[in-house]
This record gives structure tokens, sequence and C-alpha cells, in this order.
């Protein structure tokens, strides 16, 4: 039976997406690099849409491409053009941070390793922040193992709007969005470093944020394509870093710090979690984990400290009820910590911003000359 056009234009796609570009690690289709694509019985034409016409691999891209169509059965003609479209990295983001306009500062909770509570702290955060009035977003950015959905017992998914965005979900007067919305959470998805960048990018600029004072994402643990994504694709207010008092999570954390010190990104201080236990009967403090290693790890980076956040069986609980501790109990010592954590992240940004415009304006005022060597000097 003859296949339809659409069946071949299928089979073409799938055929070219074996050429893989060795700089990108991705293939050509996914890279959207196949352009003007016409099928006529069996001729088949296109136009292979490079980022640069200084490509070094072009030649190579096209025998493979001609290569792969042929070995389709009904194909007997092969016509396939090169062209380039230079990249603007400034247009990409400048495109990105107009559609995030309305989001006036982005803060990412981090952490060195997996376990140390960052899913906890970030959604309490968000909450605690909410509580004292700010109009807060939440951004699941922990695609290996997004946890939003089940702290926050959230089980719709998100719809589409008119304007074809992403309508956040909204509960306890948050806005959310997580991967976990769209998928099972028990299904074990390998993320490759390309699909966490678009993840990352398509919750940024689809998500229908409208007006928010703070979006906090939620990163995975360490050091990876996610933070990377981030730091690049917007300004962020700044960073935050989740750490447990052990002088090892200490040392973990403090690589992250140095990752987001190099990606020019402000780190808003450090957050100790875990911090010590209070008894349930007598009320007395006990420093399980050596309390005081998050103010120490502060401390010796020069950062400041956020506040420590207690051992409170109520945290995990509400996580597993999705009633997170500030909304489950909102008069407990553990959420009033977490209102001074918040109180203490805003007042860091907006030093952080004050001081961006102060500098800013310094610049201004000193006009085009300023450290200009005159022909005199
Ligand atoms: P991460 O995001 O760092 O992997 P989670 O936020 O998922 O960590 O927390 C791991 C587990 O520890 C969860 O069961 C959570 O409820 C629990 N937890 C986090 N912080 C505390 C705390 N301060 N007291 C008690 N349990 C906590």
């Amino acid at each position: 039976m003859e296949l339809t056009n659409e069946q071949k234009e299928q089979e073409v796609l799938k055929a070219l997406s074996a050429v893989q570009d060795p700089d990108l690690h991705r293939d050509i289709v996914t890279l959207g690099f196949i352009k003007d694509l016409r099928i006529c019985s069996g001729n088949v034409a296109f136009t292979i849409e490079l980022t640069t016409p200084a490509c070094p691999v072009k030649n190579m891209f096209r025998d493979q491409a001609i290569t792969a169509v042929k070995s389709l059965d009904w194909v007997e003609n092969v016509n396939a053009e090169l062209s380039a479209k230079v990249t603007s990295r400034t247009e990409q983001l400048m495109e990105l941070q107009e559609m995030m306009k309305s989001v006036k500062n982005v803060i990412a909770v981090a952490s060195g390793k997996g376990g140390v509570g960052k899913s906890t702290v970030a959604v309490n955060i968000a909450l605690a922040l909410a509580r004292l009035g700010a109009k807060v977003g939440l951004m699941d950015a922990d695609v290996y193992g997004p946890s939003l959905p089940i702290i926050l017992g959230v089980h719709e998914q998100p719809e589409i709007n008119e304007a074809r965005k992403i309508q956040p979900i909204e509960k306890h007067g948050l806005k959310l969005m997580s991967l976990g919305f769209l998928i099972n959470t028990d299904q074990a998805v390998i993320w490759r470093g390309p699909m966490v960048h678009s993840l990352v990018q398509q919750f940024l600029r689809d998500v229908d944020w409208g007006e928010l004072d703070y979006l906090i994402v939620d990163l995975p643990p360490g050091t990876g394509d996610a933070q990377l994504t981030l730091t690049q694709s917007i300004p962020l207010a700044g960073a935050i870093v989740v750490t447990t008092p052990q002088a090892m999570a200490s040392v973990i954390a403090g690589k992250v710090v140095g990752l987001f010190r190099k990606m020019n990104v402000h780190v808003l201080g450090a957050i100790e979690n875990m911090s010590y236990f209070v008894c349930d009967n007598c009320g007395k403090e006990h420093d399980i984990f050596a309390r005081g290693g998050g103010e120490k790890l502060c401390l010796r980076l020069g950062i400041p400290f956020l506040g420590a956040i207690p051992l409170d069986s109520r945290m995990r609980q509400g996580d597993d009820m999705g009633k997170p501790v500030v909304i489950g109990a909102p008069e407990s010592k553990v959420s009033q910590e977490f209102i001074s954590v918040a109180q203490n992240i805003a007042v860091q940004i907006s030093v952080a911003n004050a001081t961006l415009v102060g500098e800013m304006a310094q610049v201004a005022n000193a006009g085009p000359g300023m450290n200009m060597k005159t022909p005199h000097d």
C-alpha cells in the first residue's frame, strides 16, 4: 500500500534523526535544523539550516542526511541544501527575559546532595513568603525526583490556557509547576542533560506565571545541567543553599556556592536544616548532628546565615500528607523559624537589588568617560 505524504514525512524525519551534531550532542531534527521538507512521490528535498555558515561539519551533515534518507525503500532522489542562520545569545536571553518580566525575583534553592530537606525547605519558604503577603510561585526543577506534588498534595494536571501557555496549579496561595504534575512520579525517568535543559527553559518560558514577587526554584541536588541552564537563562535574584550540620554536608554545600559564584549568581545565604531536635516532652533542644555546621560554612565563605530549621517529625508527616508545616502547624516553632528565614531572604534580596541599582546609578552618573584614559594620561 502506498504511504501517505504525512507518513513519508515521518519516515524521513525519523531517518534524519540518526544524524547527530557532535558538538551539541543532539540530532539534527531535535535541534530544528531541518527546514522546508518537500516530498513528491520518490523525490525528497529539504534544507539543513545550520547555526553558522562556518560550521566545520556541514558537509558531513549533508552526506549523512542524504545516506539516511536514501536508505528508505520508496526514496529515489534526495536533494539536501545547506543554509545558515547565525544564532544570537542576546536575542534568546532578551526573549526569555521579556516573557519573565512580570516575575520580579527568581530565587534558586540548591543543595550539595539529596536528602538534606531542600524541597521541604523550598516549599515552606515559599509558603512563609506568601503568608507574609508576597505573591509567590514555586517551580520544581528537581527533575530527578520531583516531590512537589506529594509535599503539597497536588493531584490535578495543569491546563493550557487561551494564550497557549501552561496554567500553573494554585494551592495554598502559591502558583506551582512541577514535572511531577505531568508524569507519573513513580515513573523512573532517565533524564539526559539536554532534556533537563529544555524542561527548565520550558517552565520559564511556557508557564503563565503572571505577576510574582518571588519565584522559588527547587533545583536538583548537586551542580548539574539544571543549575547551569537556570543561571544562564535568566538573571537570578540569588541562590540559597540548604545544608545539614555535618561537616561533610558543609564541604559539599561549599562546592555549590563555588559554582554559583563562578556563574556570577549572588548567593543570598545558607540554611541549616535538621539543625537540632526539640524533645516533645521536655522541650529540651538536642544537637543530634553537631549543630552549627551551616553557620561555620557561612563564616568560611563570607555569606549570610539565613537560619536554622529544627528536626521535627511534623515536617515529615506534613510532607507525607500534602500539608507542609507552615500550613499544617502555623504556630509551631519550626513554622516560626521558616517565617524568620523568609524575612531574612526578603531582606537580602532587597539589599542586593538596592546595591545593584546604586552601582548602576554610579556608573550612569560617572558618564561614558569613566575609567577611560585621556591622551594626556
Ligand atoms: P531533598 O529535597 O534534599 O532530597 P526532602 O525535602 O525530600 O529532601 O526531605 C527528605 C526527607 O526528610 C523527607 O521525608 C522530609 O519530610 C524530611 N525532612 C526534611 N526536613 C526535615 C526536618 N527539618 N525535620 C524532619 N524531617 C525533615
